[in-house]
């Protein structure tokens, strides 16, 4: 078989991989790089294009967070006769995020705030949603191509990641060899609030397209969810009671409605005051929607658990009464999760940041330089030094609280590696993560099974295997 990355980076990057088993052509992933905009964006379909002996006959997408689905509907547009596969709740959820991104990427023009034009309108979105096939979990469908000569197959696994997140296995014969794939894409092996661990094959694997995101992220495999959930209760608390509020800024999909289910712990437990007004925005709410309509049908820790069962506040639209709810304790748990321009977390904490009453408590990833990132490091030198949220504001001093939590949705690397242990490939490809998470993962996995061959493919490569 034949694997080529087409969005991997040093970073990251777009999760979108082309793999060619016999004459049938499956797209893993169709992703777009947060960091980038219009086609650089994109993964390298020219890549498929430059091989007129590459059909392209299925498309599966793994979950719908945007460097793993961004891409799907240029990849429809491209590749008009390809069906598409993903979970029912993965297809839900991309009925909201590709329109919106759409219309994101419009206003955005607009606006003056890029020159790049949208890569697809809503019209495009639709029509493209109409060829999305869902499939249950643990329940073989068919992937041979148009011209096949031998079946392949797939079957979808829960990834314990995020709302519909899926692992996928695959399954073909190649030269009269049962063959397989296993594909982690974001993979969660530990217990969420709402979302419960990742399930995987029972079987051996013959190669592992493993994910890598923590591999350069010691501290991932030190703390423990229950000691972050005790430290974060106490510290909101703490703020609260001095009368400060709290910014959370969270990932409008998975991180979002995690974290609404862990203050609703906090409040029937006693830790925080019931009444403490909860406020919440945007995507947030339309995605919160989605995963209590799936709540039966999705794995769940607990299936009554509701998101909208968590009283929360619309965020207040005029400044004026969004700047009399920020003089009450209170929590805004709002995006983005890395603090970016131009989004609500970066507007709340450019108001709350001279308080030193208030807090900011970061639930996820910050990127080098990100906002977020930035305001870790200024709180880490000490009070009252400045920090830059928006190049138009320029520099502000910081003068409350910011404090990071760990709460991924990923596995720590040593976790990883106890699923190559558990799986036995014999070949591992590593994708999705920074170049030291790869080079720490490959590093590991040479020592621990010096059997397995080990492939961390540059951009746009093509692997035999
Ligand atoms: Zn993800
Ligand atoms: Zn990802």
């Amino acid at each position: 078989m034949k694997f080529t990355t087409l969005g991997e980076t040093n970073e990251i990057g777009a999760s979108c991989h082309y793999l060619l088993m016999d004459h049938t052509g499956i797209i893993l992933d169709a992703g777009a790089d947060p960091e980038k905009e219009g086609m650089d964006s994109m993964p390298d379909f020219q890549l498929i294009a430059d091989h007129p002996d590459w059909p392209v006959d299925h498309v599966i997408v793994s979950h719908a967070h945007h460097d793993h689905l961004g891409a799907l509907p240029l990849v429809t547009k491209t590749f008009p006769h390809a069906r598409v596969h993903m979970s029912a709740a993965t297809r839900q959820l991309a009925d909201i995020l590709l329109p919106a991104s759409a219309r994101l990427q419009r206003r955005k023009l607009k606006e003056g705030s890029t020159t790049v034009d949208p890569l697809f309108d809503e019209d495009e979105v639709e029509a493209s949603s109409y060829v999305y096939e869902a499939h249950p979990l643990e329940d073989e469908f068919d992937l041979s191509g148009l011209n096949a000569e031998v079946d392949v197959t797939g079957e979808f696994f829960d990834a314990g990641h995020i709302l519909g997140s899926l692992g996928v296995m695959l399954r073909w014969e190649e030269d009269g060899n049962a063959r397989s794939l296993f594909y982690t894409s974001d993979t969660g092996r530990r217990n969420q609030t709402i979302i419960p661990g990742a399930v995987y094959p029972q079987e051996d694997v013959d190669i592992l397209l493993l994910e890598s995101t923590l591999g350069a992220d010691p501290t991932a495999e030190s703390v423990t969810r229950r000691s972050e959930e005790k430290r974060l209760g106490e510290s909101l608390a703490t703020v609260l009671k001095r009368g400060g509020t709290v910014l959370m800024p969270v990932f409008s999909l998975g991180r979002g409605q995690e974290m609404l289910a862990l203050i609703d712990r906090y409040k029937r437990r006693g830790i925080i005051d019931e009444e403490t007004p909860v406020y919440t925005a945007g995507m947030m709410r339309a995605i919160a929607e989605v995963y209590d309509k799936t709540r039966f049908n999705t794995p769940r820790l607990n299936e009554e658990f509701q998101v909208f069962g968590v009283q929360q506040r619309r965020l207040p639209r005029s400044n004026d009464a969004l700047k009399e709810a920020l003089k009450r304790p209170g929590i805004f748990c709002v995006g983005s999760g890395m603090v970016f321009e131009r989004t609500i977390s970066n507007k709340l904490a450019q108001q709350m940041i001279g308080n030193p009453k208030n807090a900011i408590f970061l639930v996820g990833f910050a990127r080098e330089d990100s906002p977020g990132d930035r305001l870790l490091t200024a709180h880490a030198q000490g009070k009252g030094t400045d920090v830059i949220l928006s190049q138009a504001k320029g520099p502000q001093p910081l003068w409350c609280d910011v404090d990071r939590f760990r709460f991924s949705g990923h596995s720590n690397r040593r976790e990883l590696l106890s699923l190559v242990e558990e799986l036995n490939p014999k070949k591992i490809v590593l994708v999705h993560g920074e170049k030291k998470a790869k080079e720490w993962m490959a590093d590991n996995i040479r020592f621990f099974f010096p059997d397995i061959e080990i492939h961390v493919p540059a951009e746009g490569e093509t692997l035999t295997l």
